[in-house]
């Protein structure tokens, strides 16, 4: 099984929206591009909303087939380890290891050594195509990113042969994850750990380092937009250069996890695609609930009712709903309107205040993040919730749409 070039990581927190993003992906094929969609759902999410992977696949499934959609789709195990990733065997044909627990933690003194004298062409000059320098390496270099790395490596191995003894090699997507970490990986960096990985023997088909900046939830990066690029273009040399000299699978490729909202950086990521001929894997998952929540302030009435609800309980537990997320979000409390504030809104007040329109003077980036992490106000309200989504269908389905198709996909790809 092999990820095409092309592919977007969508999330459908409560299985209503597969149908809406996919047509998102319809009209890019139909102007040219084929971009897959792999719908994903971390374990974290199927945690806050309890949720099982099953339900992901099914939805999934269905709309793929309601639509007649002829190239593939995938089902991604997003971000889990040995400790969870067994609920998600038999739904999911791609799974992000997360090994991001592991990074710092040193591996064996015999094993960094060994590693370290397996790769002596690590140690001296590296020319790379495409980089504008050799990279200089030494030996006290590859044992510190070893000493860093290995662990992680060590433990991306273990899950990997654990799900290809359950699913047999070849019939899956493996991605390793490092982005939920606190440090980024400088690209040098990523060629030893990609050296490591190649010695594991995961055959890897998209790798997610930790990026220069900030990708804070639903909102736009923030951080060095050069310094991203230069990163961004030397990683896929590095990536070209792995590939020929390790022998990875040659359709290994970047994934940019919360890569959701990050406008500043598609028209860098759309040239250096180019430039490379590369592909990439972009994984969003958020911003189609947020879709959802203005798709049911849109619709007005108990849509626009509801939303005031989720705002309203969303702000009077932030504290909780903020904990799991608080190094990828940044909340400017003082800015956030009281409930009485929102409460008097009207339908055009509230989705201009949420709608990811930075020309917009309305709108709040504060309010947005709060109500990215705010989805578990949405899936205690059970079915509540559910039935306003299924009252409000054609206004979220739009929104939907038009947020991945005009927002995402076309300064990206079209
Ligand atoms: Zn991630």
């Amino acid at each position: 099984m092999k990820l095409a070039k092309y592919s977007i990581g969508v999330g459908d927190r409560f299985a209503h929206q597969a149908s809406a993003q996919l047509r998102a992906f319809e009209q890019a094929a139909a102007q040219g591009v084929t971009i897959v969609p792999v719908w994903n759902k971390s374990n974290r999410e199927h945690t806050i909303i309890g949720s099982e992977p099953t339900s992901v696949r099914a939805a999934a499934d269905a709309a793929v087939k309601a639509a007649g959609w002829k190239h593939p789709h995938h089902v991604d195990a997003d971000h889990i380890g040995l400790k969870t990733v067994d609920r998600f065997m038999a739904a999911s044909d791609f799974f992000t290891i997360d090994v991001a627990d592991f990074i710092a933690k040193p591996a064996e003194p015999a094993a960094i050594q060994a590693f370290a004298d397996r790769h002596p062409e690590l140690a001296g000059e590296i020319t790379i195509a495409g980089l504008a320098q050799p990279v200089r390496g030494s030996r006290a270099e590859v044992e510190r990113v070893g000493g860093k790395f290995l662990l992680a490596v060590q433990e991306a191995g273990k899950v990997y042969r654990h799900i290809a003894a359950a699913k047999g090699a070849g019939n899956f997507i493996p991605e390793i994850s490092m982005d939920e970490t606190d440090s980024p990986q400088t690209p040098s960096e990523l060629l030893i750990i990609l050296t490591a990985i190649a010695d594991e023997k995961i055959p890897i088909q998209t790798i997610a380092p930790k990026f220069t900046g900030r990708f804070n939830k639903g909102v736009d990066y923030v951080g060095d937009v050069a310094q991203f690029e230069r990163e961004f273009n030397d990683d896929l040399c590095v990536i070209a250069h792995a590939i020929r000299t390790y022998g990875l699978p040659d359709n290994l490729k970047l994934s940019v996890h919360s890569g959701s909202d990050k406008f500043s950086l598609y028209g860098p990521i759309r040239r250096a695609l180019q430039k490379h001929g590369a592909g990439v894997h972009l994984k969003t998952a958020g911003t189609t609930w947020l879709e959802e929540v203005i798709g049911l302030a849109d619709a007005g009435g108990t849509g626009l009712a509801l939303a005031k609800e989720i705002y309203a309980e969303a702000l009077s537990h932030i504290d909780e709903l903020c904990a799991p997320y608080a190094t990828v979000i940044d909340i400017d409390r003082a800015k956030l309107p009281t409930t009485a504030t929102v409460n008097g809104w009207s339908s055009e007040q509230f989705v201009r205040a949420l709608r990811h329109n930075q020309q917009d003077a309305q709108f709040n980036p504060n309010v947005r993040q709060l109500l990215h992490v705010g989805f578990k106000v949405a899936a205690k309200m059970g079915r509540r919730y559910l039935d306003q989504l299924e009252a409000c269908e054609a206004s979220v389905a739009r929104n939907v749409t038009t947020n991945l198709l005009e927002r995402h996909v076309r300064p990206l790809f079209l």
